[in-house]
């Protein structure tokens, strides 16, 4: 279930790996224009294994853009994103369907509203991408799936729709299809600002429980309690760029730049 290889020697959750050159994640001068509007200006940030990177920003900062750039979702239209030393895209030149199908083969979203097929069973929304997409044997992925499932106390529910579930249920079923492609790194937008409140502090126990055990995640979350607790790093977005970065503690207590400041201001 751990995502960390203990014998692996790029390995490390130093605070600097973000930054080492065994980064597990790097992306510099990364753009985006929908049309006429140019949402991402030049981002850079880096991830190191076994890291959580928070993004905090206003609403249509461009986060979401950024998280479906680095997932293949969305095409960027310049700049560099490397995954480990596998993946290597330079956006300057549109990259091959096999290029993307790699970029989009190592990490995997975790959608505020939670995207699972309707009309496709618990489990069958679970198999799918390994199954279909990956095309690994059926059996074992089912066996994957079913434990995890029991994981997070839905097994009862393998044979329900979607409909037939809770937000925090979906919510639930939404991760482990994620964990199920067994990608390096997770990428979660907004995941509890769907939820009802009571439900909020369920997903986030399950997220920290899983960068505790050594996922490496990027979150785009308001929850600034759960990002001073559980992220490595913290980034501001503000107009399609990284603003400001640094350890969650210091930053979201003492930001240096005055727009992260009036941000935080306004949310506190
Ligand atoms: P955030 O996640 O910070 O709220 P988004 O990345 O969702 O920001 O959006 C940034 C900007 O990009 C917004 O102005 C939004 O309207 C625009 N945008 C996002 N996706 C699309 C799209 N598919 N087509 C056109 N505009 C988009």
């Amino acid at each position: 279930m751990s995502p960390t290889d203990p014998t692996d020697p790029t390995d490390s959750t130093d605070r600097d790996a973000a930054s080492a050159p065994g980064a597990l994640l790097r992306v510099r001068g990364l753009r985006k224009s929908f049309g006429p509007n140019q949402v991402l200006q030049s981002v850079d940030l880096a991830v190191g294994r076994g890291h959580v990177l928070a993004l905090i920003g206003p609403s249509g900062s461009g986060k979401t853009t950024i998280l479906r750039c680095l997932n293949g979702l969305e095409l960027a239209d310049g700049g560099t994103i490397d995954v480990a030393a596998e993946v290597s895209l330079d956006f300057g030149t549109p990259p091959s369907k096999k290029q993307l199908a790699a970029l989009r083969d190592r990490s995997a979203m975790v959608f505020q509203h939670y995207n699972l097929f309707p009309h496709k069973t618990v489990l069958e929304n679970v198999l799918e991408g390994p199954v279909v997409v990956q095309r690994r044997p059926k059996a074992e992925v089912e066996a994957e799936a079913l434990a995890l499932l029991d994981r997070v106390g839905l097994s009862a529910k393998k044979d329900s729709y979607p409909f037939e579930l809770s937000g925090g249920q979906q919510q639930r079923v939404g991760i482990v299809r994620a964990l199920a492609l067994r990608p390096q790194l997770l990428l979660f937008d907004e995941p509890t600002s769907s939820l009802d409140p009571e439900l909020v502090g369920d997903i986030l126990r399950l997220i920290k429980e899983l960068a505790v055990e050594g996922w490496s995640m990027v979150i785009v979350t308001h929850e600034l309690e759960f990002a001073r607790e559980v992220a490595t790093e913290v980034a501001f977005v503000d107009g399609g760029r990284i603003v400001e970065h640094g350890d969650p503690k210091q930053m979201l207590r003492n930001p240096k730049e005055e727009r992260t400041r009036q941000f935080l201001h306004r949310l506190l």
